[in-house]
């Protein structure tokens, strides 16, 4: 049992606590008696523990609170810091960590998920054509505004906006004033900010668009970053979103730069659910994404999120412009690059520490429809790198596939971890003749996508894709492709999640190892892990493929391997996803958590350059080890923003004090 582990004395304070009625009696009746909007859940105390999908750690916690606000939230973890008891609080996404992270004995769960359920989809777009779109009876409530380069006037109800002084010249800074009269005056250009807009507001609020995306308010203070958004096109849905979780969907010009638009997400959003609203209602997508999709907004924000269009985007940590967080003392915060800055970075890819993000406003783009997708086989592992890496050069990288991943496999006919894991469809056949003799015991894999439009003629597809391959050298012979639509191909795993729960394997144990290699050693893995640790496979996918450091900012707390001036500004991600059966038809999971402890030894002690990503540790030691130059900020943030220890104690980074 994890929690008993002697380092951690939350876990053990909370399982002497969770054994003493006394304590369960007055704590419950100060949860029983919480005003809330959501439900408590006492019922996991009184019955069998909680697993999550890494099977290997259960936990029993005192409530499980199904938040259905965010000030539900803000409640429960007032009540928790003014309990006398200790008692710690974990979110709870789609509870698909691996090591017991979103896990907590004898404290409070918030079900994220039941406060995504609770919301429902609230938009108002405009749209080029100036016409209004709308899903809500009160669309009054919400106000958008898009500036268009053309100099069209929109209106939305009370908002007016003349654009004839708009300047066709984005490059240059550019002022708006609104006024309560409803005039607008304009100096060179565009602006927002919609409180000035709003019946109720009683002052003129002003901005200004700089080249770098970011926005100036009145005040002086700059309050928003747009990442790459560039052009004097906004839209500003603060006042209709700040107050619920409801998906709010904005439009930006098509022209417009880097983003199509946003959306406003409850932290607790499925991104599967993400997908079917914003492409069902708007034709609109996140740009980054994870491999999996039945994860929640704030489950991979606290880690990173990572896919195959991370070369381009970063992870999703990088598309997110504001997030609404529930720090620890129960209050609510609005923080974005440049308004409580050290929150918003803390928080991305935080592990949960500093907060629990009940909002995140996330960058769209037009969504495709449709998705070429390609697999190409390599036998030498430098030729797989040189390609993958060469795909994502920067200049090169904006006219690349859209899509680019990589995987090793077996060079047998194992069903599971061999050839035939390749092929895209039951009508390919892996042909193995076409390997050359000089193949070694593991394959590699190269997995790019290019998006396409219903509309475009397949030659020009084909033709894209050719150029594009036309300088890879992979095995004549061994290329797969098959078309579909965008969202099936984002949906491709799900299809795989059903095949594995129809053989059992989905609910076993899930020993994964993910890691962060730097480039500079990655070859190195190859030669000590792959070709002499893992020359079986691991049951599953084993992934492999390049990233670009200058996609990850430095700020937030993701930790990623040194690097140096060597590697090009490049790392490998490496994730082992075993799905092996359930023992004893497979091997005892703790095999293979030895197997990974093997693998983390071999690199340690080969002084490879690599981090954990989702990471697992039990001691302080080794997550300063970890965080490195970045732990005094993360203690420091941990100090300001939960100093009680009360969030995420699953994480057992933090011990919950006073
Ligand atoms: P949970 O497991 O419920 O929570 C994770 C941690 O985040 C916990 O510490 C929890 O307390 C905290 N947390 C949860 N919600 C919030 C919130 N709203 N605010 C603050 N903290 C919160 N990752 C990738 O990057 N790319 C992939 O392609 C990918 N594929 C995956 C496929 C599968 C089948 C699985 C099981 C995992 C995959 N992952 C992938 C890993 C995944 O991103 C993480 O495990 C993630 O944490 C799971 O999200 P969740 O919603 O289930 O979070």
């Amino acid at each position: 049992e994890r929690f008993l582990h002697k380092n951690n004395n939350v876990i053990e304070s909370n399982t002497e606590l969770n054994n003493n009625e006394e304590f369960n009696d007055d704590v419950l009746t100060q949860f029983q008696n919480v005003d809330i909007h959501g439900t408590v859940d006492f019922n996991p105390a009184a019955s069998s523990t909680i697993k999550d999908f890494g099977g290997m750690h259960s936990c029993k916690p005192l409530a499980v609170v199904k938040a259905a606000v965010s000030d539900d939230i803000a409640s429960i973890i007032k009540l928790a810091s003014n309990s006398h008891h200790h008692i710690t609080v974990a979110a709870r996404g789609n509870n698909h960590s691996i090591n017991g992270q979103a896990m907590v004995n004898g404290g409070v769960i918030v079900d994220m998920k039941s406060m995504a359920k609770n919301s429902k989809t609230h938009v108002v777009v405009f749209q080029e054509n100036g016409q209004t779109k709308s899903t809500s009876k009160n669309s009054k409530e919400n106000q958008v505004m898009v500036f268009q380069e053309s100099g069209h006037d929109m209106v939305n109800g009370e908002v007016f906006i003349d654009m004839k002084s708009t300047s066709k010249n984005s490059k240059k800074n550019q002022v708006m004033v609104f006024q309560e009269s409803g005039q607008t005056m304009v100096n060179d250009g565009g602006f927002i900010d919609m409180k000035s807009t709003s019946k109720n507001s009683k002052t003129t609020q002003v901005a200004v668009f700089k080249e770098s995306g970011q926005i100036m308010a009145n005040d002086g203070v700059l309050n928003e970053s747009l990442g790459s958004i560039t052009t004097p096109i906004f839209i500003d849905m603060t006042k209709s979103t700040s107050k619920n979780s409801k998906t709010q969907v904005s439009f930006f010009q098509k022209n417009g730069g880097g983003a199509a638009g946003y959306a406003d997400l409850c932290g607790g959003a499925m991104w599967s659910e993400v997908l079917k609203d914003c492409i069902e209602n708007y034709g609109l997508s996140p740009r980054s994404w994870t491999d999996y999709l039945d994860l929640t907004v704030g489950g991979t924000l606290s880690n990173a999120g990572v896919s195959g269009q991370a070369f381009r985007y970063g992870p999703q940590t990088e598309n997110v412009t504001e997030l609404e967080v529930v720090i620890g003392n129960g209050e609510t915060v609005i923080c974005s690059k440049t308004l409580n800055s050290d929150l918003y970075f803390g928080v991305l890819g935080g592990l949960g520490q500093f907060g629990i993000i009940t909002r995140a406003r996330i960058l769209l783009q037009h969504a495709p429809q449709m998705v070429r997708w390609l697999r190409v086989v390599y036998s030498e592992f430098n030729e797989f790198t040189k390609d993958a890496e060469s795909l994502m050069t920067p200049g090169i990288e904006a006219d690349s596939f859209d899509y680019i991943e990589g995987f090793m496999f077996v060079n047998s006919d194992d069903p599971v971890n061999g050839w035939a894991t390749v092929p895209l469809d039951r009508q390919q056949r892996f042909d193995p003749t076409r390997l050359p003799v000089s193949a070694g015991p593991v394959l590699y894999c190269l997995e790019v996508a290019l998006h396409y439009s219903n509309r475009d003629h397949w030659s020009k597809v084909d033709m894209v894709v050719d150029r594009l391959l036309k300088r890879l050298s992979f095995c004549d012979g061994l290329r797969f492709e098959v078309d579909l639509s965008y969202v099936d191909f984002l949906l491709r795993v799900k299809r795989a999640e059903q095949e594995a729960r129809d053989n059992g394997i989905w609910d076993a144990p899930h020993p994964w190892l993910n890691m962060f290699i730097s480039k500079n050693d990655i070859a190195r893995f190859d030669r000590l892990v792959f070709k002499k640790l893992l020359t079986g496979g691991v049951g599953g996918p084993i992934l492999v493929y390049p990233l670009l450091r200058h996609k990850w900012d430095a700020r937030t707390s993701v930790v990623l391997p040194k690097g140096d001036d060597r590697d090009g500004g490049i790392f490998y991600l490496v994730a082992l996803l075993r799905f092996s059966p359930p023992y004893p038809k497979g091997p005892p999971f703790e095999e293979l958590v030895a197997q990974n402890r093997e693998i983390l030894t071999t690199c340690i002690r080969n002084e490879l350059d690599f981090k954990l990503y989702l990471p697992h540790y039990e001691l302080e030691e080794e997550w300063k080890q970890h965080f490195e130059d970045k732990w005094d900020t993360f203690v420091e943030r941990k100090a300001k923003f939960d100093p009680k220890c009360i969030l995420a104690p699953g994480q057992l980074i933090f011990r919950r004090n006073n």
